[in-house]
């Protein structure tokens, strides 16, 4: 595979909200993967000169819903992924596989909600669309699973398993036993917080519940698309230690309000971003960019911090080996500008004042997979060159 050469970076941000900026100016890359972070070489098959640009790790959009390939049967489009890419998206994780058109979600039958989790995992491992690892058979629970289900999901590489359709005033005991195999077997938990989604058969799930069933992400805290109240999610904060998840596709205002609380609070290292995408809310390419843009102009949120959120904070919550610009991981990165006309003098000032970037290349393992500039971005004033391709 071939190596990489970037230098001139005007800003990287590792993915650790512990320590969000390095300073290193260059990054080389063998067999796909960061070997110098900081490096004094000069050469390699592939040299980049970023000129002054913002290098980050791919975004991670931890809440979407795919179904197959890069077809979405909830808004009936091709390429969502493909598109996503271009909005500077390297790794979703799925919060089901809900919109298979007919799938039985009034009744639910736990061997068939099995069965798509497997199918769905082992399709995505074999085909990422444009390159895009789509971490995907998240198994959502209906009551009657058994402790073999989640075995099978978790031997399968799935990474979650999701309460959603589910009645959490029956059956303690079962919820209970559903959080716990889960955690044995490291399959994170996820919940569908807030009110009903679009389906109309989702369970609402506020503070009292999500307190309840200690999830390890509270999914869409902000709404997918209708949040709990706003009191009920400062409890949650300030209550557990679940990771927190801000989406697209919720409510915007309640989610500034919150992030300003959080940051308050001093646990910016909870909170996760998502799209809750394709959905009602549509396909959105630029849902990631939009969201973190949201997030990095609340007051107390430093723009490098929000984009943790979108990287490194959302692969710990999900056990990834992306999302940090570290030695020895996956070179997934995405090189970004401030646009044109936009305000601030740098890119991360733009995106602090809420702003969407413009992206010049991304790079998925180590290889070049958006390389002119993103069709889905305006472009950057000053986007990166390739110098030298062998
Ligand atoms: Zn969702």
């Amino acid at each position: 595979m071939k190596s990489v050469l970037i230098h001139g970076i005007g800003a990287l941000v590792t993915g650790d909200i512990r320590a969000p900026l390095s300073n290193a100016t260059s990054l080389y890359i063998e067999d796909g993967r960061f070997r110098e972070i900081g490096t004094g070489r000069t050469a390699a098959d592939i040299v980049i000169d970023a000129r002054g640009s913002l290098v980050t790790p791919g975004l991670i959009d931890s809440h979407v819903h795919p179904s197959f390939g890069d077809f979405t049967p909830v808004q009936n489009a091709t390429n969502w992924i493909s598109n996503y890419l271009h909005g500077g998206v390297t790794c979703m994780v799925s919060a089901g596989e809900l919109h298979l058109p007919g799938l039985p979600i009034d009744d639910p039958d736990p061997n068939l909600f099995r069965s798509l989790a497997l199918l769905t995992r082992a399709c995505y491992d074999r085909y990422r669309p444009a390159g895009v690892k789509v971490e995907a058979g998240t198994m959502m629970l209906v009551p009657g699973m058994k402790r073999a289900d989640f075995e099978a999901v978790a031997a399968a590489g799935s990474k979650c398993v999701k309460f959603i359709f589910y009645s959490y005033g029956q059956n303690p005991g079962e919820q209970a036993d559903y959080v716990r195999w889960a955690r044995e077997l490291g399959l994170k938990v996820k919940i569908h917080s807030g009110g009903v989604s679009r389906s109309g058969v989702s369970r609402p799930a506020g503070a009292e519940v999500v307190l309840k069933l200690q999830p390890d992400i509270v999914g869409h805290i902000n709404g997918g698309p209708i949040p709990m109240p706003f009191s009920d999610m400062e409890q949650i904060l300030m209550k557990s230690d679940h990771f927190l998840e801000i989406v697209y596709s919720g409510n915007h205002s309640l989610s500034q309000r919150f992030m300003k609380k959080v940051a308050e609070q001093g646990q910016l290292r909870r909170v996760i971003l998502g799209t809750d995408t394709p959905s009602g809310t549509g396909v959105v390419p630029r849902g990631m960019l939009r969201t973190m843009a949201l997030v990095a102009a609340v007051p107390g949120v430093r723009p490098e911090e929000a984009v943790c959120m979108a990287t490194g904070n959302a692969a710990s919550a999900h056990n990834l080996d992306n999302g940090f610009v570290r030695e020895g991981q996956p070179a997934d990165l995405v090189i970004l500008g401030r646009i044109q006309g936009a305000s601030g003098n740098t890119p991360l000032e733009s995106l602090g004042d809420g702003n969407l970037l413009g992206i010049s290349m991304i790079l998925i393992d180590g290889r070049l997979v958006v390389r002119d500039r993103s069709l889905q971005t305006p472009p950057p004033e000053t986007g990166a060159r390739i110098e030298f391709e062998g």
